[in-house]
């Protein structure tokens, strides 16, 4: 490829080209270990079996007495049947002898069923309960069938079962679950680091109060905070000058992905691309998309390299499209976007180029899709009014009032469904 600067692109690749590019150097990362409390949202590298039964032991389920179904049978507060209690069994500490006909033992939830018995009568179906004592007599006014209120061994998870599936990305009680199996150290894919790299003389650190003809980075935090979402290990770099020398540097650090926030098109000042066609591999640059036509794509030393465009929905754009899903892939994860999608009509009509995919910034209104922009790729504020966006394909001239879109929601549930006073 050569330098395009100040010529503009000849040809642009389609978002198609450039995803079936991508897709074919993308492998997923090698596995590490975690601790237990590490664990959640991770990815399970391998597919767990157990080695044990959960639980080990047949365990009771109520509070009340560890009895022989068939002593109970027909019981009733007209036709009680009188056992004698013969001693307790508690969580951790059982009860040692056997539950003969016409005995029962007080027994607590979580305890092991005593040898004999096979099945737990609630309190409630009991009178002159002996809980404290452990001794004497009670009257079963109910009856049980066999295996009633008991959990049996391996009922939960029996030796040899696949409990989680590798590829699993760990929820709160998939951790609860691996912790019963006795499993201390999870196997799991690593998370991809992430070099997020912001260029261009104007900026001003993240966060800086804008001054003069200087201008606060957006596109660092917001990538740092993109790659978070996906799984990977944020490092923001920058603001980095317009110098060649400098910007290589910077991308050179450690990482499985770099971004390169900036500088990224045909103008003067935009060097990454040339840089990566000098060093590395330069394998797409300019696609046929709004905004973020001018995002590029290769290899430096091995890794992954995205050029983003530094016009800030332009920069969310081309990250959507194409480096969140190298770092979801990496990762282990789903290459598909993760925002909601919800299916419903526009509001009015929209038009749209034919030859390239456009991101359209949306809202919703009282059930209607409202269009809120394609162009102004420099307006970030355009992502933070819109609820979400809708994607119109590269043969797409535009669409008609009621037509139904697939609208892409920003928020996650929880966001979506609570609103703070304003
Ligand atoms: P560039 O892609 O470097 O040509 O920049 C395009 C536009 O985006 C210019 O107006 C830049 O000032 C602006 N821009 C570049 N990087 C950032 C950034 N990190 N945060 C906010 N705006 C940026
Ligand atoms: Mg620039």
């Amino acid at each position: 490829m050569s330098d395009v600067r100040m010529k503009g692109f000849a040809r642009r690749t389609t978002v198609a080209q450039a995803l079936a590019w991508l897709d074919g150097h993308l492998c997923i990362l090698a596995e590490e270990v975690v601790p237990l409390e590490k664990a959640a949202r991770r990815v399970l590298a391998r597919t767990i079996v157990s080695s044990v039964n959960v639980p080990g032991f047949a365990r009771g389920m109520m509070d009340g007495y560890a009895i022989r179904a068939a002593d109970v049978q027909g019981a009733s507060p007209y036709g009680p049947v009188v056992l004698r209690v013969i001693g307790r069994s508690l969580p951790g500490r059982p009860f040692q002898g056997v539950v003969e006909s016409g005995t029962a033992v007080c027994i607590m939830t979580g305890a092991p069923l005593p040898a004999g018995a096979d099945a737990v009568l609630p309190a409630e179906l009991t009178e002159n309960q002996q809980w404290i004592k452990g001794g004497g007599e009670i009257r079963a006014v109910g009856d049980v069938g066999p295996g009633k209120h008991v959990s049996g061994i391996g009922s939960d998870v029996a030796v040899g079962q696949e409990v989680l599936p590798a590829g699993r990305l760990l929820r709160p009680q998939d951790v609860g679950l691996l912790s019963s199996i006795g499993l201390a150290d999870v196997p799991v894919v690593r998370c991809p680091r992430v070099r997020i790299v912001t260029t261009g003389d104007e900026l001003l650190p993240a966060g800086a109060r804008p001054a003069g003809y200087r201008i606060a980075d957006s596109n660092g935090p917001m990538l740092q905070a993109l790659v978070t979402r996906d799984g990977g290990l944020a490092e923001l770099v920058g603001p980095v000058a317009d110098q060649p020398e400098a910007i290589l540097d910077a991308m050179r650090g450690p990482a499985d992905v770099v971004l390169v926030s900036g500088g990224s098109s045909v103008g003067e000042e935009d060097c990454a691309p040339v840089l990566l066609r000098q060093h590395g591999q330069l394998a797409v640059h300019g696609i046929a998309m709004r905004p973020s036509s001018p995002t590029g794509m290769g290899i430096l030393d091995g890794r992954l390299v995205f050029l983003l465009p530094g016009n800030p929905v332009s920069c969310l754009c081309a990250y959507d499209f194409f480096a969140g899903r190298a770092i979801r892939a990496l990762g282990g994860r789903s290459v598909e976007w993760p925002y909601r999608r919800v299916r419903l009509p526009l509001a009015r009509k929209i038009a749209s180029h034919i030859g390239s995919v456009d991101y359209l910034r949306v809202r919703l209104i009282d059930g209607q899709v409202e269009p809120l922009a394609i162009s102004g790729a420099s307006i970030l504020s355009s992502t933070t009014r819109a609820d979400g966006f809708i994607i119109l394909p590269e043969n797409c001239e535009g669409l008609l009032p009621d037509a139904e879109v697939e609208v892409f929601l920003y928020d996650d549930l929880q966001a979506a469904s609570r609103h703070v006073g304003r």
